[in-house]
């Protein structure tokens, strides 16, 4: 079983183990490891969801085997519902590590900091990591990196100042979560004083997060041009991620100019993100350049880089939902579609106005703009809210990134329903509530 969970050959480990009579807690460990690591090579997509839940599965027979989980049990599980979002699960194993006595275990603690703040519980969060004994790089570093995708910037840099008094050293990830608190609340000043810090007080070379973190940063503010000197000043290639931040930028601020410059630069990359080629399709299509539109989607051909695949999953108890866009096979779906419809129009009356975004296909189809009403959050959304209670807050996992015209409704739904909805998507994390997202309204790239 070892040597197939080492080859990844993970069914065929499976196999053996369900087989297996009296396990010792090493065997249970290391399939739950097994799973946890398929997860992790599978990327964001379905496969990796199946994977993570196949994890929990097993998990949870080991408890009903009396058998007593220890912290590297305890460690893997939380990452798996990390991953997940599945603060349910997540709060069940909190639970457990208190009855265990594992929660004073540092590794445990950590993973628990860890696990809210990707479940976007930042609450529960803080209160993990301020019940830790001891403290290491890592857990600070979790908490501030948990404030800062929250949009508590302030008290990201406060928790920073703190673990510098402390007499913590900080790594590249801790400056990452600096940079990124700054540039959130537009603090120029203060973030390029931490990235010479970084530099200066910490001989931490900057990679490309902490590039993007500044970029992002100018591109919020309109500085479109300081974004673009910072790009130039970077002594390596910058990644199809930073091109696509300035070109965002640059549409939503309406610089057309810089915009199609950069795309030029971006195309010289040859992308191999199908999310990067329908956010240049987008740009060109808004402007109506359709030379530049069928030269994309012929790049697009040379490059075989298929449709998005675009997925949308809610966890609710124990079970997994899964959405694609238009998606009409699930059990409620007569269900799900009346209220998204009826949701569409309070959500209208409050001044919401749907967009229409880009979709791809491989065809050379002349039908290049498609609805956006039932893309794959929007349903998985609806349905969170018909399957929980009125007041819990909804979480959904994402396999792309947001288009704006979910980002936008999805305010409109924080605001309408008074329910917090946390979307993780394939580049950040969105909480919205009351009808403003944590991002800050620049996550929306599409
Ligand atoms: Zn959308
Ligand atoms: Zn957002």
């Amino acid at each position: 079983m070892y040597l197939y969970l080492k080859g990844g050959w993970i069914r065929d480990a499976q196999k053996l183990f369900d087989g297996i009579e009296t396990m010792s807690l090493v065997t249970w460990n290391s399939m739950i490891a097994g799973h946890a690591q398929v997860m992790d090579l599978a990327g964001n997509d379905l496969s990796a969801y199946r994977s993570g839940y196949e994890a929990l599965n097993i998990y949870l027979k080991l408890n009903r085997s009396g058998m007593k989980p220890d912290l590297f049990t305890f460690s893997s599980v939380l990452t798996v519902c990390s991953r997940l979002v599945a603060l349910e699960q997540g709060e069940q194993i909190h639970a457990q590590t208190i009855k265990t006595g594992f929660l004073s275990d540092v590794v445990v603690g950590t993973a628990l900091v860890n696990m809210y703040n990707k479940c976007g519980s930042i609450e529960n969060a803080s209160k993990a990591f301020v019940e830790m004994d001891t403290r290491t790089m890592i857990s600070w570093t979790s908490m501030i990196t948990g404030f800062s995708q929250q949009g508590w910037s302030q008290q990201a840099l406060q928790l920073f100042e703190d673990m510098r008094l402390a007499g913590v050293r900080p790594n590249q990830i801790t400056f990452v979560g600096v940079l990124s608190a700054c540039s959130q609340a537009g603090m120029v000043n203060e973030a390029l004083s931490y990235f010479k810090m970084m530099q200066k007080e910490y001989k931490i070379k900057p990679v490309m997060d902490h590039f993007a973190c500044l970029i992002d940063m100018f591109v919020r503010l309109g500085q479109l041009n300081e974004a673009f000197d910072f790009i130039k000043k970077m002594d390596f290639e910058p990644s199809e991620f930073i091109w696509s931040l300035l070109i965002a930028g640059c549409r939503s601020h309406g610089n057309l100019e810089l915009g199609f410059y950069a795309a030029e630069q971006l195309l010289e990359l040859k992308p191999k993100d199908t999310e990067t080629y329908v956010l240049l399709l987008n740009m060109y299509l808004s402007a109506g350049k359709w030379k530049d539109v069928s030269r994309v989607r012929k790049m697009m051909r040379e490059e075989k880089l298929g449709k998005l695949q675009d997925w949308s999953w809610i966890s609710i108890k124990d079970k997994v939902y899964s959405f694609k866009p238009n998606d009409k096979s699930h059990f409620h779906s007569g269900h799900i579609y009346k209220s998204l419809e009826n949701l569409l129009h309070q959500a209208k009356s409050l001044g919401y106005v749907s967009l229409e975004t880009l979709e791809v296909t491989d065809e050379d189809e002349e039908k290049t703009s498609s609805s956006t009403a039932y893309h794959s959050e929007k349903l998985a959304i609806t349905f969170g809210l018909l399957s929980t209670p009125n007041t819990a807050p909804i979480r959904v996992t994402k396999s792309v990134f947001m288009c704006r015209d979910c980002h936008n409704f999805s305010k409109f739904i924080s605001l309408l329903t008074a329910r917090e909805i946390i979307i993780r998507d394939s580049k950040r994390l969105h909480k919205f509530v009351n009808g403003r997202c944590s991002c800050g309204d620049f996550g929306a790239l599409l």
